[in-house]
């Protein structure tokens, strides 16, 4: 039988021989600098799971109350504080290696970019904290511009241009992914040799189908997870292990 180790010089192997990878990430990358997931052991999901329905654009649009929620959560955000990890680190030295050629992550913390990833080389499938969007003109402008209006006492602060209704630049469930944004994490996922999804229960569609579309064009699947995920029987590897240090492992060897 294999041992992890085994696996990951496998891994590490095809990487350097892929003419292309492309990395997926969810918020399983991110736990270990302290932002839990939504569907882990520990996850804001798992422990409540009537925030899924909180969590819907419908909710957000409808009620003042979930609006005022939201941004009090927004300002108590704990990508506001933390650090990336070791394992966005290695993402990071992998790009460096000339072997990642693109990342896309369903991820809103902005981690990737902190640990030296070029944006350039990273797609936001479901947007980002950075900024804030006007519900009706499309007005947009930083969050922490918009966060100073709330700690000044404005709990729900309106669009400066419109009056309309404001919202963090990420995508709630129930609202469409931007078609050119999803068109290029598509074109990574069908362009590439290896796709390494981390973190993800891959259970978010559209980005979910991801790894379909990479396996249809032939590409190895690698899934760097610590449960189990709708595609582990379809991978050519599962690691098991923490991200971090899986990474850490993966990338030393490359
Ligand atoms: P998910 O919560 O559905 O799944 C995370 C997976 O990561 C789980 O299967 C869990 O077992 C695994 N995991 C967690 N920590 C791990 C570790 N240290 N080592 C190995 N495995 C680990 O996350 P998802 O698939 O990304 O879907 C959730 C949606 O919510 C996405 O859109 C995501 O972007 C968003 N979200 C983002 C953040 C963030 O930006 N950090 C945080 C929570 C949710």
């Amino acid at each position: 039988m294999k041992t992890e180790t085994d696996e990951i010089a496998a891994v590490a192997e095809w990487l350097e021989q892929a003419g292309q990878v492309t990395a997926l990430t969810g918020a399983g990358i991110s736990t270990e600098s302290g932002i839990p997931d939504f569907r882990g052991p520990n996850g804001l999901w798992t422990k409540d799971p009537a925030a899924q329905g909180r969590a819907t654009i419908q909710h957000y649009m409808a009620s003042r109350e979930a609006r005022v929620d939201a941004w009090r959560m927004r300002s108590e955000h704990p990508s506001r504080t933390v650090d990336p990890n070791a394992g966005h680190a290695a993402l990071a030295e992998l790009e460096r290696k000339g072997r990642l050629h693109t990342l896309i992550t369903q991820n809103i913390d902005s981690l990737h970019q902190r640990a030296g990833s070029s944006a350039g080389k990273i797609i936001e499938i479901h947007g980002t904290l950075r900024d804030v969007v006007c519900m009706s003109c499309g007005e947009r402008g930083p969050m922490e511009a918009a966060l100073e209006r709330v700690g000044a006492g404005e709990d729900d602060p309106p669009c400066t241009a419109c009056g309309g209704v404001l919202k963090s630049a990420t995508i709630s469930f129930g609202q469409p992914l931007v078609p050119e944004i999803l068109e290029r994490a598509q074109t990574a996922a069908s362009a590439c040799d290896v796709l390494l999804a981390i973190g993800t229960s891959l259970s978010v569609f559209p980005a979910a189908y991801l790894p379909q579309r990479a396996l249809q064009a032939g590409a190895r699947l690698v899934i760097v997870n610590a449960e189990p995920t709708r595609y582990d029987g379809r991978s050519h590897a599962v690691l098991r292990g923490p991200i971090s240090r899986t990474l850490a492992s993966l990338v030393a060897l490359v």
